[in-house]
């Protein structure tokens, strides 16, 4: 079977002068309702689909929490997320940051882990989140259904930036959240509605036609990533190394000017971004300030040759 239609209509008819499953594209529309079901199978729950990773964060911030709600969120996770929910203090939302190696505070009402963390890559200890009474939601960006299906582990929900690895290529913005409760996701679908942070067609197309190929990317990445981090460790130009083990995504401490590794670069994009068929590295420091080392670089490896990576990394780290 290949990718279902892509249907770009915003309205379909009523049916014997009712609405039927779709009439209007902002509630639902199949090209999106067939990728959040090729997703929901893969994750193990009921996957909605938004117009970007943070569209998707603010829905379910909006829809599940209400003013002077506090989130324990995971420290050193993607800065993006800590910048939204700032945005959303002055209607009362609040957050914690917290070591998620170890167990969430007391006394908040969601728990927002991110596995593996996007720069500094620590994985969340699951159980220990999933012993605590609030709700557990898992940013499973970086590793994706193929290293970690959260739900089987207790998780109540799985939330993608779909423009990182779940669409592969760089083309696409697109988020999603992954419910375990039906219920749960109907309420979820219904705020996505009335806030309109929906999917467009397109985006949900690419999802289902990259979701064939995620787990042969991702072996890929993992494999390249494994040696490339290998060789980082042994290299004089850096100074510290952190990879989880698994998929695309690592950080590393320059010994050196981090701008010059940056503008060194031939074959690797120094570019933001990650989870691309095409190879990325930039400072965090430049948009995260303080929050990481001046020094830390971030690295996500493509699906380029190994050798062609390496050589990149070794020339432009030797200057
Ligand atoms: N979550 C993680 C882990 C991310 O890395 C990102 C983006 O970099 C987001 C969420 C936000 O996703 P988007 O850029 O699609 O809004």
């Amino acid at each position: 079977m290949g990718t279902p239609p892509l249907d770009r209509s915003t309205i379909w008819p009523y049916e014997e002068g009712e609405p039927g499953e779709f009439y209007y594209s902002r509630y639902g529309n199949p090209t999106q309702a067939a990728a959040e079901r090729a997703l929901g199978e893969l994750e193990g729950g009921e996957a909605l689909l938004f117009s970007s990773g943070t569209g998707a964060e603010t829905a379910f911030v909006l829809s599940f929490l209400r003013p002077g709600a506090t989130i324990a969120l995971a420290e050193g996770g993607y800065y993006g997320t800590s910048v939204m929910f700032r945005q959303l203090e002055p209607w009362g939302l609040r957050f914690v940051e917290f070591d998620q190696t170890g167990a969430p505070p007391d006394g908040v009402d969601l728990v927002w882990l991110e596995a593996p963390s996007n720069p500094f890559v620590t994985m969340p200890d699951l159980e220990a989140a999933v012993a605590h009474p609030a709700p557990v939601l898992v940013d499973a960006t970086a590793s994706t259904p193929i290293y970690l299906r959260a739900l089987e582990q207790g998780a109540d929900y799985v939330l993608h930036s779909a423009t990182k690895y779940l669409t592969g290529h760089h083309d696409v913005l697109l988020g999603a959240v992954v419910c375990k409760r039906t219920e749960a996701a109907a309420s979820l679908k219904e705020t996505r509605g009335r806030l309109g942070i929906t999917a467009s067609p397109d985006a949900a197309w690419l999802l289902a036609r990259g979701l064939h190929t995620l787990e042969v990317r991702m072996r890929r990445h993992t494999e390249s990533a494994t040696e490339i981090a290998a060789r980082l460790e042994r290299h004089d130009g850096v100074e510290l190394v952190r990879y989880p083990g698994f998929g695309g995504l690592l950080s590393f401490d320059v010994a050196g000017d981090v701008q010059r590794v940056e503008t060194s670069l031939r074959t690797i994009a120094n570019a933001t971004s990650l989870g691309g068929v095409r190879s990325t590295l930039e400072s965090r420091h430049r948009w995260e300030g303080d929050r990481v080392p001046a020094n830390l670089v971030r690295l996500s490896v493509g699906l380029e040759p190994v050798e062609e990576l390496w050589d990149d990394l070794n020339q432009a780290l030797s200057r």
